[in-house]
Order: structure tokens, then C-alpha cells, then sequence
């Protein structure tokens, strides 16, 4: 089911311009350096680059006192559809601004201004080889290590998305050494697991993102798992959220759960069902994935009325970005000794995006890096620390070429890696 634009009028014009959608919550804020969580007015420095302001462009093209010009396209693609500005909104008025950006840029993308070439490059190349690189199909599994089988059928199915299989394999194989040190049986699809097609619900490309979301949920259903792991936070939010929210249903009403990597493998730590003993001495800092923390929360199909002062009948229940995974890698870093770990000035809900979401990596790769660069800039400056730990290849991949680029010293690390690296002895496959 895409979404109507004009669904989100009384989003878009109950808007108070508050700029709660672009400050880091006031009472978190250390320095104004690091006061804004919106990486697009951050860097553009003009209303039509925060949300608010995309609010006013949509209001425009409902009522037909604006026409979708370069610059309308400009401004509503340059943003990582990162989240932060809807909780930010959630905190005074519950207005539902991640829904809107994205019916705005279907509406564009539907008038035909949309999306940008470079979306439509990672489109054709997931609709001729089912991954966001144009790769080829028959390797999607290739990275396995030697000495791990994974089982004909499980329990539990590792999904290893687009990026871990072909970029980022480092962050696949330390996800099934893990489960293999934990005596976890797993599946895995091979090549009936298509990319997971989060880069085209973003970007307005609904049809396509449909063909992928099916296919995906009828290999899910066939392989009988009951749980799907996934290293990848933007693979978590298009199987748990965008794939039930297209078919107008709940998460809850899928058959089956998706759960990523932190979440599955912090009750293992925390009851030695694995255990990680090697000390590392290293002070680090934690990025918090946007689709890991603020966007993962679980999607709640609702249906109703809005009545006098925009009070909905039935209630709905909100998605506020409070409840998603922030704790969870924490304790298992907690877990490791030796490691130190300081936080950012910008952390969970207020963290600031690493750059690459929304299609701006495939679209706008030069606000993407710059975007990143922003918050490497920030672990230096404000956890003095020069290695970044995440729990997202995505991000991984987009601050690794930001460093290459500026020649930066900073060293990244997906989460499994460390694990991986602290595993007592011998458990290490
Ligand atoms: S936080 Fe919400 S109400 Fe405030 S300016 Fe942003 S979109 Fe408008
Ligand atoms: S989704 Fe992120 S980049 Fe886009 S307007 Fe909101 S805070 Fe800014």
C-alpha cells in the first residue's frame, strides 16, 4: 500500500515550526556545534532542507500553489529519511513526518520528476541481479568461511543483505562465527534472498520494492524459520516494518520474527551461553544506526478517524523511536574487558546519521560522505577517541569512504567484529 500524500495533510499543516524536528532534545544538547541532529538543514543551512520545511513544499503541491521544479526535487531528495526529525516532533505533537517525507517523494517520483539517476542505477541493478551493486547472483553466499555449514532448515535464518554479502563480508563472517561459538544452528536462503529493497521504498519505487518484498516473504514462509537474523539495520526495518506497513498489516501479523544481531546475541553473553573473555584495551565510541535504534520499533497497521483537535478514534499507537535498540550493544561492549566505551555528544535518539540512508549513498553521494565525515569529526572531538563501533555495514561502508577520502585516522568496526575478537579461546571458528 504506498502512501497518499494527502493522508498526511493534517501532518503537514499542523506543523507549529517549533524546529523540534532539527535540535538534538534541549536538555541532551552539551555544545551548539553539536546541536543539530538533522544532517540536511546541518548542512544546507536553508528551511526547505529541514523537515519543516518539506512539510510547507508538500502543503504547496496539495493545494497547487507549487510546482515540482529542480529544486523542489533537490530539496526533497537531500535527506537520509534518517528519523530524527520525526521523533523530534513525537516529543510535542505526535506528527507523523517520516510518513510524509516518503509520501512526498512517491508523489514526486509518481509525477515522474523521480527518483535521481543513481536511484535509478541501484534499481536496475537490483531488478537484473536481486542486489543493490549489480553483482553476480551465484556469490551472495561466497563469503562463508570455510568450516561452517549452515543447516538445510532452522529455526532460525541468517539474512545477510546486499552489503555484507558483497561489500562488507568481515561483519557476515563474525555473525555466523558467532552463532557457530553460541551452538546456534542456522539456515540461510543463497540465492532465493533478493536485496531486501529498503533503498527503494525510500526512494519512491514502489513497484519494484513490492515485487522484492513478496518474494522475500514467500522464501522467508518456505524456509519454515520462525526467527530472521539480520547484521544489517536497514534489511531489519524493510522486513519488519516496511514489508507489513506495503501490505497493510502489522508486524505482529507476520509468521515469523526479525531480529537483528545485538538484539539475539545480548541475552547469549549475559548468560554465557557465549562468552567473551579475551580482553581488548580500547577506548571506543558507539554510533547508533538509525534503522537500529529509532526506526526499528515494530510496525502497528492502524485504521480510524481523526476527530476535534485531531484526537484519533481508535487510539493509534505510536512509534516514538524510545523503544528501539539502543541498549542491548552497550551491555555486550560492557561485557568485553578492557573496553572502554564513551559516548558521542549526539547518542540514540538524538544520534546524528552516519549519511548513507534514504538513497542519498546512491543519489547524492557527496552529501553522503559529508554527512559521514560529520560524525567522525564528532568521536574525535567529543568522545577523544579515534575507532568508531556500530552495528550497521551500511554505515560501515559510508564511513569507510568518507576516510578514504579525507584521509582521516579512524579506524571502524561493525559490532561482530569486537565480538568476534573477544571470544575466549578456541571458540573462534
Ligand atoms: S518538530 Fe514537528 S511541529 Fe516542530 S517544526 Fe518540526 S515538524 Fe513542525
Ligand atoms: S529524515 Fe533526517 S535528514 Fe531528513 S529531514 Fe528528517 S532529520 Fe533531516
Amino acid at each position: 500500500m504506498a502512501l497518499v500524500l494527502e493522508n498526511h495533510r493534517y501532518d503537514a499543516d499542523r506543523c507549529i515550526r517549533c524546529g523540534g524536528c532539527k535540535w538534538v532534545d534541549h536538555i541532551y544538547m552539551g555544545h551548539p556545534r553539536w546541536g543539530v541532529k538533522c544532517p540536511s538543514i546541518a548542512r544546507y543551512l536553508f528551511d526547505p532542507y529541514a523537515a519543516y520545511g518539506r512539510l510547507q513544499l508538500a502543503l504547496g503541491l496539495m493545494d497547487g500553489e507549487l510546482e515540482i521544479t529542480p529544486s523542489f526535487v533537490d530539496a526533497v531528495f537531500q535527506c537520509q529519511l534518517c528519523g530524527a526529525c520525526d521523533v523530534g516532533c513525537k516529543r510535542n505533537l505526535d506528527l507523523e513526518i517520516q510518513d510524509t517525507l516518503m509520501a512526498l517523494r512517491q508523489r514526486v517520483v509518481d509525477k515522474g520528476k523521480g527518483p535521481l539517476p543513481g536511484h535509478k542505477k541501484a534499481a536496475g541493478n537490483i531488478e537484473s541481479t536481486w542486489n543493490i551493486f549489480g553483482s553476480r547472483k551465484k556469490e551472495r553466499f561466497s563469503w562463508m568461511p570455510s568450516g561452517i555449514q549452515p543447516a538445510a532448515k532452522a529455526d532460525v535464518l541468517y539474512w545477510a543483505g546486499c552489503y555484507p554479502a558483497y561489500t562488507q563480508s568481515e561483519t557476515a563472517q563474525a555473525t555466523v562465527k558467532l552463532l557457530k561459538a553460541a551452538g546456534v544452528d542456522f539456515a540461510v536462503l543463497g540465492e532465493s534472498e533478493w536485496c531486501c529493497g529498503q533503498m527503494l521504498f525510500t526512494t519512491g519505487q514502489t513497484e519494484l520494492a513490492l515485487k522484492v518484498a513478496q518474494h522475500n516473504i514467500d522464501a522467508i514462509k518456505a524456509s519454515g524459520a520462525k526467527t530472521v537474523l539480520t547484521s544489517c539495520p536497514e534489511c531489519l526495518t524493510a522486513l519488519k516494518v516496511e514489508y507489513p506497513k506495503l501490505l497493510g498489516k502489522s508486524t505482529s501479523d507476520m509468521p515469523y520474527q526479525v531480529v537483528h544481531l545485538t538484539e539475539f546475541m545480548e541475552p547469549l553473553v549475559k548468560n554465557g551461553a557465549i562468552k567473551l573473555n579475551k580482553p581488548l584495551p580500547m577506548r571506543v565510541t558507539y554510533h547508533d544506526p538509525c534503522h537500529l535504534s529509532r526506526m526499528s520499533e515494530p510496525w502497528v497497521q492502524w485504521e480510524g478517524t481523526r476527530g476535534q483537535y485531531g484526537v484519533l478514534q481508535p487510539p493509534k499507537q505510536w512509534r516514538r523511536g524510545t523503544n528501539g535498540v539502543y541498549q542491548q550493544p552497550r551491555n555486550i561492549m560492557g561485557a568485553i574487558p578492557g573496553l572502554e566505551l564513551v559516548e558521542m555528544q549526539r547518542t540514540r535518539e538524538n544520534a546524528f546519521c552516519c549519511g548513507a540512508g534514504g538513497g542519498v549513498r546512491e543519489g547524492l553521494n557527496d552529501f553522503a560522505l559529508w554527512t559521514a565525515q560529520e560524525r567522525l569529526t564528532e568521536a574525535k572531538e567529543t568522545a577523544g577517541t579515534n575507532t568508531l563501533v556500530l552495528a550497521c555495514p551500511h554505515c560501515k561502508a559510508n564511513f569507510t569512504d568518507a576516510i578514504k577520502k579525507s584521509g582521516d585516522n579512524m579506524k571502524v568496526y561493525d559490532i561482530a567484529e569486537l565480538m568476534v575478537k573477544a571470544l575466549s579461546q578456541g571458540k573462534e571458528a
